[in-house]
């Protein structure tokens, strides 16, 4: 039998892929613009998320970057930032999350003159705080943007060198994998390598199973969305070798639906190959991507998918064991939240 919404939000849930930027609360980007005189579509909250929501899923790539530009304005100042993280872990804690991910390019909140450390440490300091309160464990991804110069994610990945093991446990390439290849990023690439900084990366959300290949070949060990893997039938010997090399090296996928549906690179959830990747024995788990954005929560996530496919407890427990797994958490973290997920 499958899981209420209820029954879901009382389990303990791991969560690795969801940005900073795209989950602040829209009260919030009330308050902190009315400090600082920044002007919004909406000064009510349910009104302003109504209009994140709306331009998120307009499937126009330039609407939500638009929406993104709004909530990282907010975001400038050290008060700001912590807040933001403190108050995404309350709502982690709301949601039963035991461990989350969050992810975020400092280079988006350079624009009032903080120092890109200053913004790492004011992220940090409101997610140690929100620990402290709600016993929610916590990692960062500093994030790459693949849409940006080399130099540029070069810069981030030496913040994610200088901070791994400090709360920082792994770097992303987020932004726009369609015409923007990792090949375009080797210096960041290869910094990331000889540091050992574990590695994850958006690929084939807009690309296609090429994107994918390549983030492999660049060390990731996890890949967002991979929902366009099956797009190109074309080559199925290299559909079935690339399926081969995430079993073997066991790489994990975060699944992101209603950010898939949302922004229209899949059309319905029977079209995503979430349920395909599963079964054929990939480690996934579901994810919000950006609760802005997206008005959602990671309980809605397993909701919507586990109701569609009528799984089980089983099921969910495995998905949510696999994310942990596949985290970048020390392993004494890691052993942990694995004791409260079984
Ligand atoms: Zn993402």
């Amino acid at each position: 039998m499958t899981l209420t919404l209820s029954e879901i939000k009382q389990l303990p849930k791991v969560q690795l892929h969801d940005h900073l930027d795209g989950g602040v609360r829209p009260q919030t980007i009330v308050d902190l613009a009315r400090q600082q005189q920044i002007t919004l579509p909406s000064t009510n909250a349910d009104e302003l998320a109504r209009w994140f929501y709306q331009e998120s899923t307009a499937k126009d790539l330039q609407r939500c970057l638009a929406a993104f530009a709004i909530s990282c304005s907010v975001m400038q100042t050290e008060a700001a930032l912590e807040r933001v993280a403190y108050e995404m872990i309350e709502d982690m804690f709301n949601d039963n999350v035991r461990y989350i991910e969050t992810r975020f390019c400092p280079y988006l909140h350079r624009a009032q003159g903080l120092s890109d450390q200053q913004i790492i440490d004011s992220v940090i300091r409101g997610l140690e705080r929100g620990r402290e309160e709600f016993k929610v464990e916590f990692g960062v991804l500093i994030c790459g943007i693949r849409n940006f110069a080399d130099e540029i994610n070069l810069q981030m990945a030496e913040l994610a060198c200088l901070n791994i093991g400090k709360g920082v446990v792994g770097f992303d390439f987020a932004g726009a994998d369609l015409g923007f290849p990792l090949a375009n990023q080797t210096k960041t690439l290869q910094l990331l390598k000889r540091h050992n900084i574990p590695l994850t990366t958006h690929a084939g959300e807009a690309a296609n199973l090429t994107a994918i290949i390549e983030a492999l070949d660049c060390g990731a060990t996890r890949i967002g969305h991979a929902c366009n893997f099956y797009n190109d039938m074309s080559n199925p010997e290299l559909i079935s070798a690339t399926k081969q090399r995430i079993l073997e090296q066991k790489i994990h996928i975060e699944i992101n639906l209603s950010s898939n549906l949302g922004t229209g690179v899949v059309k319905s959830l029977s079209a995503h190959p979430v349920k395909l990747f599963l079964d054929q024995g990939f480690s996934i788990a579901l994810n919000t991507d950006d609760r802005l954005m997206f008005n959602n929560t990671l309980s809605e996530e397993y909701f919507m998918f586990m109701n569609h496919y009528q799984l089980d407890l089983a099921a969910f427990k495995q998905m949510n064991q696999s994310a942990m797994r596949a985290s970048f958490a020390s392993a004494e973290i890691k052993s942990k939240i694995l004791h409260d997920l079984a």
